[in-house]
């Protein structure tokens, strides 16, 4: 049977064209087709990411090609035959088909075929094997990924324990890919496989394990598969501080109900103790980016409280201490762990005021010092910060002259 997706617009733009139309000019028509997370996406209805290409020519044939066509081609993993071209800023993965010979749980060892068939046997899961003719034509050489994806089955292709121990990172791809795509129960096999072998996780690179989790953590709905992830011990091997998920799902109940846009670091942050330094070493553990690593740590700290019932002053006093950004992250981390549902007005009230209010510059500086009688040096900047407490705890005060002359009284004050 013929199955087909019909031709996507995102395999009609100019840019699809070009490097298709590249690949069949060294090669033949149908030498290249769609495959990946952009075929099961668009079987499924969803939006798409980033478009996987799979060929019958070799890599340096598709160098050439690309080459020939003007388009840039960037080698970015020869070893395992995938060069990206990026035609007018869009970057395809162009990977030629291939078996895995020999692979050690890490690195697999390749041969080159023609065969697609072959190509799918060295895929993850059947739903991720199906390849899209550049019509949209589909073929499927398990003869089930199709089915599979529809039907919202992760199943590995052949037999879970040897895919597992031919990559170990397959484990965190299959509860990636149960918690974008999974219905109804988890496949029995896949899941015992995925606990027996877990401990093989741990010592594995770290980026590749932080980039399928944060992958996972991004899904609209996390919490079945991050659940079956947490009973099959494969959550703690990764990352043992996360033993409770109350935090986590509390947070994803949230998210959904006010329309807060999915926050996969945020999710992450309630799965890490509530320490600063403690989530600096897991940032760099997972060596996430030192972005995010920023992020985490400002979301952790303890001070100011956050409350649901604080003050608007409080609230005014935590964005000027923290920022707006690691604010909210805080309010929304306390509104997850607060365990309740019920102060939902005060959380996002607090969310509201800290969004509308503009921190006021202090109108001091340390000329202003000088000009009081403090003379040059440290003892400028703590006249400075007492002064700044003092507007501080004076609700941001908008009047300079009673600035100046608390100024004076703590500089008269001062023992120089
Ligand atoms: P998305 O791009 O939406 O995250 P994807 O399925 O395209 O999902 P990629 O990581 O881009 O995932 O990989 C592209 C394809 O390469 C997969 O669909 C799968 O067929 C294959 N693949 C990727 N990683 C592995 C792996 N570790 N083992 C086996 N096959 C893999
Ligand atoms: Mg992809």
């Amino acid at each position: 049977m013929t199955d087909s997706i019909g031709q996507k617009p995102w395999m009609k733009t100019p840019q699809a064209i070009a490097v298709m139309d590249a690949l069949e000019a060294r090669g033949f028509s149908g030498c290249a087709r769609f495959v990946g997370g952009c075929v099961r996406n668009a079987l499924l209805n969803r939006p798409i990411d980033d478009i996987d290409i799979a060929t019958t020519l070799t890599p340096d044939q598709v160098m050439e090609a690309l080459q020939d066509a003007g388009i840039k081609a960037v080698p970015t993993g020869v070893e395992h035959g995938t060069i990206t071209a990026v035609a007018h800023g869009q970057p395809f993965e162009i990977t030629t088909l291939r078996r895995d010979v020999s692979t050690d749980g890490r690195r697999a060892v390749v041969a080159f075929t023609e065969d697609w068939a072959e190509d799918a046997q060295r895929r993850d899961f059947t739903l991720n094997a199906v390849y899209a003719d550049r019509d949209g034509t589909l073929f499927d050489p398990t003869g089930r990924g199709v089915e599979d994806g529809r039907a919202g089955r992760i199943i590995f292709v052949g037999d879970a324990m040897t895919r597992i121990r031919e990559d170990y990172l397959r484990i965190l791809r299959f509860f990636r890919f149960q918690a974008w795509y999974g219905r109804g129960d988890p496949d029995e096999k896949a899941l015992a496989a995925c606990k027996a072998l877990k401990e093989s996780l741990s010592g594995r690179p770290a980026e590749r394990t932080a980039k399928e989790l944060t992958k996972l953590l991004a899904a609209e709905e996390p919490r079945p598969a991050l659940a079956l992830m947490a009973q099959s011990g494969v959550l703690t091997a990764i990352l043992p501080c996360a033993t409770d998920l109350s935090g986590f799902n509390q947070l994803v109940e949230i998210e959904t109900e006010q329309l807060f846009e999915n926050d996969p670091i945020l999710r992450l942050a309630t799965l890490i103790p509530e320490d600063q330094v403690g989530a600096a070493q897991i940032a760099e553990r997972l060596r996430l980016s030192n972005e995010v690593r920023d992020r985490l740590v400002a979301a952790m700290g303890r001070t100011p409280r956050i409350t649901s019932w604080m003050s608007p002053r409080e609230t005014r006093r935590g964005v000027y201490a923290i920022g707006l950004a690691a604010f909210n992250d805080r309010v929304k981390l306390a509104w997850a762990k607060s365990g309740r549902t019920s102060a939902t007005h005060q959380w996002r009230g607090l969310l509201a005021l800290a969004e509308s209010w503009s921190p006021p510059t202090f109108p001091l500086t340390g000329d202003d010092v000088i000009h009081a009688g403090v003379p040059k040096g440290p003892m400028v900047g703590q006249v400075l910060r007492e002064v700044e407490e003092w507007w501080i705890d004076h609700d941001f005060i908008d009047d300079k002259f009673s600035a100046i002359e608390k100024l004076k009284a703590v500089a008269q004050g001062m023992a120089y």
